[in-house]
């Protein structure tokens, strides 16, 4: 499979390659990766897509005036998104490469849209993704972080107005939250936001492209005149390939914060509307060709089936001994939990061993693991598959019992600090975790279940520091 990088490959040889390196891949589409990949199931909106890809892979977004076919692209598509989250005719846009992307902007353009706050903070639910603890870390903004109900696992909109002060410069909600499913209370949030002329982003990424069609009652999106920002990202539930998130603002002066310009080199003047400079037009392209290969009515279509899925699902899982839905789903995202007669952990390898990919999520702010499944419209046929899948792994995994960490590991789990500790201590640690191939490498088992349970009983910023390590060791 290496090739030999001093003469030419021919390009059957490269061709062959690449469906070796491919092998050992999750499949990304037949609806059995619940997570990482979204499905429609329209193999010609796909290939529609990947022909706007593989065209417009060399044009660049760093200049739209010498590619105004991008600028075009970009505009239609953010036309298309603000009539769907419902914006005033005010709004601006921006296509971004993905959900993350767009909310480093965000918190961007809030930072810099309050220049009198020398230490900028910003207010989220326990439950906001990843992304915004990312934002927050390279942008210097320290974030207060409010827990959610611990029964509805939804933003506590009391609790995060107490945590409003005179440096908060953004509130964030999300609709839904990635590990619980769930719209956080948008409208009591942002109006208590936009009483103390505070911003708020809703994180609509993994539901802005569902939700307008699931008929909700409350209002969740621009609809709230309290809502400044909303990120919706098309590489989810649009279905397209990967690379393409578009980020709303309500109106052109909230979004200034993160355009940018450097006139301060001899060269051209940079001037950009996102983090990437040079960027491909190939995913923007991919996107505006599968948004209108599918179409809104065909939009709703899958919406619908995905959302029939999820609900259909969570309704047999009650009938599954040992397993059970977290929350009632808001969209088409659920969380599942098991009692003490086994583990999330086992339930996951169990699934990977009969083809399934769900993602299991680590215990947190008191909330127990749990097992994430997001569904397709491609899943939507297998339904009976999947809980077939489901039932005989928890079955399984309570045979097994549940998963036992070594109760001398469990103790130094919680008593090491990690920024005590050197590359040698961590080499020795992931030895122990079960995660070294020898040498310095890592190797990652097949079956999960005992480094996941270990990784679980560890603090956050210990599994933060054992998983820089794995990355650390598989990259070098
Ligand atoms: C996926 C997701 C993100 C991050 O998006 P990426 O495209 O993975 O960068 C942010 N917020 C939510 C709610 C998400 O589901």
């Amino acid at each position: 499979m290496t090739l030999d990088p001093t003469t030419a490959s021919t390009p059957d040889e490269i061709r062959a390659a690449l469906a070796t390196l491919r092998a050992d891949d999750l499949p990304t589409h037949g609806g059995r990766t619940l997570s990482y990949v979204y499905d429609s199931g329209i193999a010609e909106a796909d290939a529609l897509g990947r022909e706007a890809l593989a065209a417009f892979g060399a044009t660049n977004g760093l200049d739209p005036t010498a590619f105004p076919s991008l600028a075009r692209m970009e505009s239609d598509l953010v036309g298309i998104a603000r009539d769907l989250l419902h914006g005033p005719p005010t709004t601006v846009g921006t296509a971004t490469s993905g959900g993350t992307e767009s909310l480093l902007l965000a918190v961007l353009a809030a930072r810099e849209g309050r220049p009198d706050v020398t230490a900028p903070r910003l207010v989220a639910p326990s439950t906001v993704h990843a992304a915004v603890h990312k934002a927050g870390h390279l942008f210097g903004v320290a974030i207060d972080l409010v827990p959610v109900d611990p029964v509805t696992c939804r933003a506590d909109p009391a609790a995060m107005a107490v945590a409003m002060t005179e440096d908060t410069v953004l509130v964030v909600v999300s609709a839904p939250s990635y590990a619980h499913g769930v719209v956080d209370p948008v409208a009591e949030v942002a109006t208590e936001a936009g009483r103390r002329g505070i911003r708020c982003h809703v994180d609509a990424c993994i539901g802005g492209w569902v939700l307008p069609w699931l008929g909700r009652d409350e209002p969740w999106d621009l609809a709230v005149p309290e809502v400044t920002s909303i990120s919706v990202d098309l590489h989810k539930y649009a279905y397209t390939p990967k690379g393409i998130s578009l980020l709303l603002h309500r109106d052109p002066w909230l979004r200034r914060g993160h355009l940018y310009a450097s006139a301060a080199w001899p060269g051209y003047t940079m001037l950009n509307s996102t983090i990437q400079s040079t960027k491909s037009g190939g995913p923007l392209a991919a996107a505006w060709s599968v948004v209108h290969a599918i179409g809104l009515d065909g939009y709703a279509r899958l919406a619908r089936t995905a959302r029939e899925a999820t609900l259909d699902v969570a309704r047999r899982v009650e009938g599954v001994e040992g397993l059970e839905v977290v929350v009632a789903p808001d969209s088409t995202l659920l969380a599942l939990a098991t009692d003490e007669t086994c583990d999330v952990f086992t339930v996951a390898d169990e699934m990977g061993e009969r083809g399934w990919l769900v993602q299991p999520q680590m215990s947190f702010a008191g909330q127990r693991p749990t097992l994430h499944l997001s569904l397709c419209a491609a899943t939507a046929e297998r339904v009976d598959e999947l809980m077939d899948a489901l039932a005989a792994s928890v079955t399984a995994a309570r045979s097994a019992g549940p998963v036992q960490v070594d109760p001398q590991l469990a103790a130094a789990a919680t008593a090491i600090d990690p920024s005590a500790l050197d590359d040698a201590a961590f080499d020795g640690l992931l030895t122990v975790a079960g995660l070294s191939g020898g040498d310095g490498a890592v190797e990652v088992p097949r079956r999960m279940a005992e480094v996941n349970a270990l990784l679980d009983i560890a603090p956050p910023a210990l599994r933060e520091a054992l998983l820089l390590a794995v990355l650390d060791r598989l990259t070098r």
